[in-house]
């Protein structure tokens, strides 16, 4: 089966509930969204709405109750846990709000072990590791471990994580939630300058001003699409540095 759309991520009807009976929680329901090459999606919506569990099904990290998932026309949501594991690693990039490093690894360990785990030869990974740590501006602190690392650090090392096998799509919940201003500021910038590289981002967040970059901004209520709105081609997108009070 393939899909006819030029999208790089399509969900339909994607439906997730917890529980049954009078316990039945559907915390995503009947949702669809298309993705485009190159496009960066933002999902904003109240403590609850759905948006961690929507981004869980988009990353393959979870199942949905129903509804499908395309990504680069492979379907997700009927693939075996084996093939899904291999998408995962391969296509998918991931960035939680509480980081999720491996303490006992190094910057650079951390972000060269998907790399490995994907096949690539030690020195390739070694090789891409530094290079994406490079790219998010840490490339001095490669031997440093996580704890020796402020937030902000550690979640470019998350980025730079999610970003070495080079996924078609990056998906990050709440990346900036457990920062300060500045750190924000510096992971902002990083997500900004990925998406005029061309990445594919579906960025869930609280802050208006990752969402006033996006192309395109979904807003969710109780599992539900309440709105879609096309920042990108009516002039409502700004770039990073035109927002106020970013001190720019
Ligand atoms: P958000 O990320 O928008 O805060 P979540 O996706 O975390 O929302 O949760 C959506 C709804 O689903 C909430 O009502 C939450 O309690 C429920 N939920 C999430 N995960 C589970 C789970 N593993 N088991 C049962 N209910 C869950
Ligand atoms: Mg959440």
């Amino acid at each position: 089966m393939t899909d006819k759309n030029n999208c790089v991520l399509r969900a339909s009807g994607l439906r997730k509930e917890y529980g049954a009976g009078d316990g039945l929680v559907r915390a995503v329901d009947d949702f669809s969204l298309e993705v485009a090459p190159g496009e960066t999606v933002a999902v904003t919506g109240p403590s609850g709405c759905g948006k961690s569990t929507l981004l869980h099904l988009l990353g393959g990290l979870d199942r949905p109750s129903s509804g499908e998932i395309w990504l680069t026309g492979q379907r997700m949501d009927q693939m075996t846990e084996r093939g899904l594991a291999g998408l995962r690693r391969e296509s998918i990039g991931f960035v939680f709000q509480s980081f999720h490093l491996m303490e006992e690894l190094t910057a650079l360990e951390n972000v060269e072990l998907p790399a490995l785990l994907a096949g690539s030869s030690a020195r390739t990974a070694r090789h891409r590791a530094e290079n994406f740590l490079d790219r998010v501006g840490l490339g001095d602190r490669a031997g440093h471990l996580p704890s020796q690392l402020s937030g902000g650090q550690r979640q470019r090392v998350a980025v730079a994580r999610a970003l070495v096998n080079e996924p078609v799509v990056v998906l990050a919940d709440e990346p900036t939630g457990n920062l300060d201003s500045e750190a924000m500021l510096d992971v902002l910038r990083l997500f900004d300058d990925l998406h005029e590289a061309g990445q594919t981002l579906v960025i869930v967040t609280h802050d208006q001003r990752i969402a006033a970059t996006a192309d395109v901004l979904v807003t969710m209520r109780d599992g539900k699409m309440v709105s879609q709105t096309r920042l990108s081609g009516d002039g409502q997108r700004r770039r990073l540095g035109e927002l106020a009070g970013l001190g720019e």
